[in-house]
């Protein structure tokens, strides 16, 4: 029965090759399956009639009903338009057509009653309808019984060839009458019961022509579930497997390097959730399962601080760590900071970078693999096969949103039986329901508490016009002996106007304060130019810094106090966020100021006063993955996960995926190989999707 579905596109009455190519191509509907699972992204209801005198151009997509006056064709070759006045007993209205006008003037006749349906909009002072839906009287008796009817994404190119939703609605129809009893159940009995669950037949079927808004409602919820059910099920099962095949480590002692750290060098308290953390991994590290923990914090949170205490647990039970950042910079600034506040303690660190020189890697790669080196901190390049370790325990990878799923497998096979332990850091605060799936493979931990002694940052956006009042402040600050950043957009399409943008913004700052001393960098720069710019600003030598977005990850200069960022409408919530969190990291109140120009769009309205009202992260990340969907937040693409859901929205359906993932894991609990027999159907999905390169049928 599987194969009914299976069938070419081309097999569909109405179908045919030249049309099976189109679909295949725009659309990538190659089988019946394919169609099926092609679904409206919207309904109308198509009960209701308007009188022409009630339209409007506010209104959505309407109907009404009436008959063509006159035609008239306007203008010459690409440019030409055909109109045609419509009219009902109320009054009349343009329509309007830009493409496939003969065909139009061939097919469409006067007097005769049609019923028209389309989105008003205004044209000058008329109201207007564009590529208006046009159907006779007996084409409308044909319709099918569903008062709802749905809408289909088509190309430009097939609209061309008279593909258009309507199409598409019509062979839903054909299928949908061909495809009774012959779709067969893809979740098990026993879930489709308790979860009293639309059948697939019904579910797929309905979902191209409900009946009512009821009918419509559980044939979404059960395609959603499913869909997202399945996926929560292949990430758990992996994890699963993962956990009873990866034997791990044992960290069982607690000893003289985590100790004496903790009672002699730790300059002040930890942090409720940071001494929470520590305990939740101190679990995971102690239990003979490899760790793939998640560590979750805002920026300055105190992440790195967590790392080097597990890193001095690994050191206690003889194992060697390694520190893994996205960038030099970056790298570079962990191994400075922990080697101070490791100063004075007998442990080796060395650092390892694409510019740390031949020579040196020598006695490094040495230092790894007869085990003298105890912590290794470095960029991708500790990743690359040469660098063998001695015993590897623990590897902690800071800002994962850089590093892909396929980088972290890379790290497990340093060692050749026992994986290290893993933990990764991020400092983009993603949604809880995005975390279920992107990282769903690995256990969450969250530091939700910043240590104490900050003053919250304050946000302010300013229009253009206050830009002597930002100058003013700027000044103020700066006589209070306070630092300045002041940041531009860097978008690389544009980046030679970016640059000048950046540089007309530095002169502007040298001539507004003349006896200042200011930093630039930017992207483009010699790596020494800019480690010095960056040091002289570190130092205190420079006052200002006007940069690009290179300072969003990095830089730690906790007497900055102010940030400036320019165009702000041009940067995204997390970005904006990330650049926010550079500041207040001293005791200094500090302060964030958007500038931007009047004319905004809604959405980076929305986005501005997002980051004006909060500076809780997890509320930001809600924010910005409502606004842009789930597919665009950082760490989605590189994650594995197809995020090419046909249905489920992750910022819309948290309810339903939460329900999904309880579900699979209760399903795994009980039958961890999927061997009971009312579980089959699910393996052999599993197995059939192959949408990893994980081999299922090893689970068994
Ligand atoms: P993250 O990596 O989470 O952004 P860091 O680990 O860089 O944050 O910590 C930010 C700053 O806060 C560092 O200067 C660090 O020394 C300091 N810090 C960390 N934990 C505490 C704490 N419990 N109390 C005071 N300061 C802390
Ligand atoms: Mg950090």
């Amino acid at each position: 029965m599987a194969e009914f579905l299976d069938q070419e596109i081309k097999f569909l009455p109405g179908v045919g090759p030249k049309r099976a190519e189109l679909l295949n191509k725009e659309l990538k509907i190659k089988t019946f399956k394919d169609l099926i699972y092609y679904f409206p992204y919207k309904y109308i209801d198509r009960t209701k009639f308007y009188k022409i005198s009630e339209i409007h151009s506010q209104m959505p997509y309407i109907q009404i009903k009436g008959t063509i006056r006159s035609f008239e064709t306007i203008g010459e070759g690409k440019k030409q338009r055909l109109t045609a006045l419509f009219s009902d007993e109320t009054g009349s209205i343009e329509l309007v057509w830009f493409r496939a006008i003969k065909w139009q003037k061939e097919h469409l006749k006067l007097n005769k009653t049609y019923t028209v349906f389309g989105k008003p909009s205004d044209f000058g002072n008329r109201i207007n309808i564009v590529h208006p839906d046009m159907e006779t009287q007996e084409e409308q008796q044909l319709k099918p019984s569903g008062l709802f009817q749905g809408y289909y994404v088509t190309s430009e190119k097939m609209k061309n060839t008279y593909i258009n939703s309507k199409t598409i609605n019509k062979l839903q129809l054909t299928l949908a009458n061909i495809s009774r009893g012959k779709i067969a159940e893809t979740l098990p009995d026993y879930l489709v019961d308790r979860l009293k669950l639309m059948s697939l037949e019904d579910s797929l079927i309905t979902i191209h022509k409900p009946e009512n808004t009821r009918d419509l409602k559980n044939a979404t919820f059960r395609l959603k579930f499913e869909e997202l059910f399945y996926i929560q099920l292949k990430i758990l099962a992996v994890k699963h497997h993962r956990e009873n095949k990866n034997k791990g480590f044992r960290f069982e002692n607690i000893g003289y390097n985590f100790n004496t750290f903790y009672d002699k060098f730790l300059p002040f308290e930890l942090t409720g959730a940071q001494k929470k953390v520590i305990k939740e991994i101190r679990r995971d590290v102690n239990r003979n399962i490899q760790m793939n923990r998640l560590l979750q914090g805002d920026v300055g949170s105190g992440k790195t601080l967590v790392a080097l205490m597990i890193m001095l647990m690994a050191m206690d039970n003889e194992f060697q760590s390694a520190l893994m950042a996205p960038t030099e910079i970056l790298a570079q600034q962990h191994f400075n900071s922990i080697t101070k506040m490791l100063n004075g303690m007998p442990v080796e660190i060395a650092l390892l970078t694409g510019s740390t020189k031949k020579k040196d890697r020598k006695v490094l790669h040495e230092g790894l693999q007869n085990g003298t080196i105890q912590i290794l901190i470095g960029t991708h390049a500790l990743i690359e096969d040469v660098v063998v370790f001695k015993k590897l325990g623990l590897v902690v990878i800071d800002e994962q949103h850089r590093f892909g799923v396929a980088q972290r497998a890379k790290l497990w096979q340093k060692n050749d039986f026992i994986p290290p332990h893993v933990l990764v850091m991020t400092a983009t605060p993603i949604p809880r329901t995005l975390a279920m799936t992107v990282y769903g493979d690995l256990d969450v931990s969250v530091i939700d508490e910043l240590p104490p002694g900050r003053k919250p940052i304050q946000t302010m956006h300013f229009y253009e016009n206050r830009r002597g009042q930002l100058n003013n402040f700027i000044k103020q600050q700066l006589e209070r002996g306070i630092q300045v950043y002041i940041v531009y957009p860097l978008i690389s399409e544009s980046e030679k106007m970016d640059l000048k943008n950046l540089e007309e913004g530095y002169r502007h700052i040298t001539e507004a304060f003349t006896d200042i001393k200011v930093s630039m960098v930017h992207g483009k720069m010699k790596p020494n130019i800019k480690e010095n710019a960056m040091q002289a600003f570190k130092n205190g030598e420079t006052k200002i810094m006007v940069a690009t977005t290179v300072i969003e990850v990095g830089v730690d200069v906790p007497n900055a106090a102010v940030m400036v960022i320019e165009s702000a409408e041009r940067f995204g919530l997390s970005q904006l966020h990330q650049l926010r969190g550079r500041v207040g990291r001293g005791a200094e109140q500090s302060y964030c100021i958007l500038m931007s120009s009047y004319k905004i769009s809604n959405e980076s309205k929305k986005r501005l006063e997002t980051m004006v009202r909060t500076n809780d992260g997890f509320e930001i990340a809600e924010v910005d993955m409502k606004l842009r969907g789930p597919g665009d937040i950082e760490g989605t693409q590189q994650s594995g996960i197809g995020f090419d859901l046909k249905i489920a929205n992750l910022g819309k359906d948290g309810e339903i995926l939460q329900l999904a993932r309880n579900v699979a894991m209760e399903v795994l609990e009980k039958d961890p190989g999927l061997q009971a027999n009312e579980n089959k159907i699910l393996l052999r999905k599993l197995i059939l999707a192959k949408q990893t390169d994980f081999d299922w049928s090893s689970i068994s």
